[in-house]
């Protein structure tokens, strides 16, 4: 596996890596299991002061950091400069809230258990391996990161093997604000040379975001070495507009959940189901705004939809389209690549699907649309639910019943309900079923990599 720049704009390499050799791997752990045991002895206001001189940093240095993030994978600069600024944002919200997060907790009633007094603490679990990918290559690393560090655990990174200097910018980050060295290493490996860091004694626990087959093998990994592991794997997440919605302003959200960081987002809307009585009028404005959606280089300002970040992705997401068209979808717009350099691929709309459309089951990682025509709302509740995935889910409605029912009703780990699915630190965030088990952020993901201890004195 090469760990290498390669940019998706132009398809060239820009800068290659040379992988840490296992060795190099067995020091680098052990820098990390150091600093956890070091951060055990460090208290809350310590931890806050160096997140937040980390946090000055990254919005200090917003502007260098999201051109990297654009020339390592793609997405517009605009979009890559926000992304620093929400990582900023999220380690100073775990600076403010860790403490009250991780209080010891009394029973109000310790007699009830025949003690004096009993309480529950959150402990520090040691140093966790974070499997990242490329699409939110600091965002998807400081979400882990900055509540984990704020609960006293230290962390190796693994990051994907395409954003290699996003993986190194990040292993300097906290220790040049004053965390213990090797708070947050990281490891240059491949996807194949992660089994023996999982099984390493001094790695306490595994969380990773990434496709499917990933998550499979690191969960089955830890399973095997009994540890703990979070998984946040793909989406196909349902965008739901029901009659009595406002059906202009859920396409031209539609478009943004659509398109999104080039459509790459595990909780990008992917299937639009729209109820039949306002589908005809949704499709029409979803599909003219996607049409008319600027396509280029990412580093332009004015660029809408970058490239897509590796060329097999690119080959993955044109597959499914020739899959749909193949077996007699509508191609509404787009369905194929530009004539640009690098890994365009076109906003793309497809309705029409039949049932054995690849599309269907599959998460199209990618500015590829599919929209559905449901009869009714049980209709449209029974397509939002016909996948294998449930990350989160979006619907649109001014009816409160409505809404009541699609609240209840869908499979997933969160419905938005007029909006458009987002990561907010204050709310937890993860899926069911295909899409992995486990919570990041709010103070749900926060315990996840804790020792709960129950304390009970006579
Ligand atoms: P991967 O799951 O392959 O990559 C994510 C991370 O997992 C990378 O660090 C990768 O390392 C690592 N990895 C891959 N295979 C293994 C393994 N067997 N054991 C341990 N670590 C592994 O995602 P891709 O980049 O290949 O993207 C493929 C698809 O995954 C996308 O089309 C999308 O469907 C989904 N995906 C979902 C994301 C999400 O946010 N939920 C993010 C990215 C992808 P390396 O780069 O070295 O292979």
């Amino acid at each position: 596996m090469t760990i290498a720049t390669v940019n998706p704009t132009s398809g060239k390499t820009e800068v290659i890596l040379e992988p840490h050799a296992p060795r190099e791997v067995d020091a680098r752990i052990g820098q990390a299991h150091r600093a956890a045991a070091a951060l055990r002895e460090t208290t809350f206001a310590q931890r806050a002061e160096w997140m937040r001189r980390a946090a000055a940093f990254l919005e200090e240095n917003a502007e260098g950091l999201g051109e990297l993030i654009t020339v390592e994978m793609g997405k517009p600069i605009a979009q890559s400069v926000a992304e620093v600024a929400k990582c900023a944002k999220a380690m100073r919200f775990y600076a403010d809230h860790a403490e009250q997060f991780l209080a010891d907790a009394p029973l109000a009633d310790p007699a009830a258990v025949g003690a004096g007094s009993a309480w529950t603490r959150y402990e520090p679990l040691g140093v966790i391996l974070a499997v990242m990918p490329w699409n939110y290559p600091l965002w998807q690393v400081i979400r882990f990161a900055a509540p984990a560090l704020m609960a006293g655990n230290a962390g190796v990174l693994k990051h994907a093997s395409n954003v290699p200097q996003c993986a190194m910018a990040l292993d300097a980050l906290f220790e040049n604000a004053g965390f213990p060295a090797g708070s947050l290493r990281t490891l240059l490996i491949g996807g194949s040379e992660v089994a023996p860091v999982i099984a390493d004694p001094r790695i306490a626990a595994v969380t990773l975001t990434g496709s499917e087959p990933a998550g499979r093998s690191v969960a089955a990994i830890a399973g095997q070495h009994i540890k703990k592991a979070v998984l946040e794997l793909g989406g196909s997440d349902p965008f739901i507009v029901l009659a009595s919605a406002d059906v202009a302003e859920a396409a031209r959200t539609a478009v943004r959940a659509r398109i999104n960081n080039n459509g790459q987002s595990c909780i990008a809307a992917k299937r639009f189901i729209v109820h039949t009585d306002v589908y005809d009028e949704f499709a029409r404005e979803f599909t003219r705004l996607m049409a008319g959606l600027t396509v280029g280089d990412p580093l332009d300002a004015a660029t809408e939809v970058g490239p897509l970040a590796t060329e097999s992705g690119r080959t993955e997401l044109a597959e499914l389209v020739e899959d749909a068209r193949d077996k007699g979808a509508s191609i509404l717009t787009g369905g194929s690549a530009p004539d640009l350099d690098g890994w365009f691929y076109l906003p793309t709309v497809i309705a029409d699907l039949p049932d054995d459309a690849r599309l269907i089951q599959e998460e199209a990682f990618g500015p590829v649309a599919s929209l559905y025509r449901a009869r009714d709302d049980e209709d449209a509740l029974r397509l939002a639910n016909q996948t294998g995935f449930g990350l989160s889910s979006a619907v649109w409605t001014t009816d409160a019943e409505e809404e009541a029912r699609f609240i209840a009703g869908i499979d997933a780990g969160a419905v938005f309900v007029n909006g458009m699915t987002v990561s907010y630190q204050e709310l937890p965030f993860g899926g069911i079923k295909r899409s992995g088990f486990g919570r990041e952020l709010a103070a749900v993901g926060q315990r996840e990599f804790c020792n709960l201890k129950t304390v009970w004195k006579a």
